[in-house]
């Protein structure tokens, strides 16, 4: 039988639920969702689901990330709610895709593991199973493992495997529905430039979670906590001296201004630190940035593309302020201007959770 696989906390649920309920049939996952967005979710999700399926002694292939193909299939159904039109479509093309991989492989049965979302209708999914039986003659398997308690106990296993608990469905117009229903910053969007792993990104989940797979190779016993914090992003940063120059700069981490705009000019210096004379703003060198933190960056351009981490930005900021708590800007640039300058900061903070591995 094969299987399609959206997610590791459906699927290793309904994975156990099949070797028990089917044990003549070899079980054979099939991970296609290409709905999935960004590309880093999508990885993510795959890695959890490898190391199910690694647990349970269950063949896995991936299927083709065929991006573009999916978004012309639900083209002009982006505002339909969740369990509307488009995600008929959506279902339809991951099953069909599945279906034909099914036929392809010689399997007669196929089944998916979108039958145990609370979130996905199971009727949409006969309808569409049933119709490709008739068709093709690979009959569709429409177990029902959500109810009689199914549903807490796929939470229960969810926890006790630890699996990767993803808090969207998977699209850009189902995550963005959702974030605006929340009033919540859409983080998972933001890709710096610089490639810096921004904390409780998708990225820095997927570090994690390759992290913890490592650990389980080592037989490394570890929990998953969840912590709250103060999260950060920045939008847009510009300094411009006089009215129109452009200067090569680089805001750290944390630095906000609640106007998003200041003006002045650099009022004093000490210990290499440039004081503007607004906004608690301050200035420091590249070179002091350099000998500070023993890098060697020859240009701010350069820091631009090619930041420290995340952490090591905090350290250094703590260093600067003494406090762990500062939010004012602190601009790296490679000469201080003595012109009038103007500072464009478009950034954010807000109370956020992030998942943290301890090891036992
Ligand atoms: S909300 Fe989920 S099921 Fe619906 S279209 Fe998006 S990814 Fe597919």
């Amino acid at each position: 039988m094969l299987v399609h696989i959206c997610c590791s906390v459906d699927s290793h649920f309904f994975l156990e639920k099949l070797q028990h309920d089917f044990p003549e049939e070899k079980l054979t996952g099939f991970f296609y969702d290409p709905n999935i967005h960004p590309y880093s979710e999508y990885q993510l999700r795959y890695l959890d689901v490898q190391r199910s399926c690694k647990k349970l002694g269950i063949d896995l292939l991936e299927g083709e990330y065929d991006f573009e193909n999916w978004i012309d299939a639900v083209r002009g159904l982006e505002k339909e709610p969740e369990k509307g039109a488009r995600c008929e479509v959506c279902f339809d093309k991951r099953f069909i895709t599945s279906a034909k991989k099914a036929l392809e492989l010689g399997e007669k049965k196929i089944t998916t593991t979108l039958l145990v979302s609370p979130l996905k209708s199971q009727e949409q999914l006969k309808r569409v199973g049933d119709d490709f039986h008739e068709k093709h003659g690979v009959e569709f398997i429409a177990v029902d493992y959500r109810s009689g308690g199914g549903t807490q106990d796929q939470s229960r296993v969810t926890k006790e495997e630890q699996l990767y608990r993803q808090d969207y469905c998977g699209c850009l117009f189902g995550l963005t529905m959702q974030r605006e229903q929340q009033d919540k910053l859409m983080d998972e969007m933001f890709s710096p430039i610089s490639g810096q792993t921004l904390p409780a990104s998708i990225e820095e989940r997927l570090e994690m979670y390759s992290y913890r797979n490592e650990l389980e190779d080592k037989s490394i016993e570890y929990k998953i906590i969840k912590q709250k914090f103060l999260n950060y992003r920045q939008f847009n940063f510009k300094l411009i001296s006089g009215k129109k120059d452009v200067l090569d700069a680089y805001a750290l981490s944390y630095s906000t201004l609640p106007r998003k705009k200041a003006q002045g000019r650099i009022e004093f210096a000490a210990h290499n630190i440039h004081y503007f004379n607004r906004e608690e703003i301050k200035l420091i060198t590249l070179e002091f940035f350099n000998k500070q933190n023993s890098t060697n960056y020859k240009s701010v351009k350069e820091l631009i593309y090619n930041p420290l981490s995340y952490e090591q930005e905090l350290t250094f900021r703590k260093e600067i302020n003494n406090t762990d708590y500062d939010l004012s800007p602190i601009i790296v640039v490679e000469n201080i201007p003595d012109t009038k300058l103007t500072i464009q900061l478009d950034a954010t903070t807000y109370e956020d959770t992030k998942e943290k591995i301890i090891i036992l």
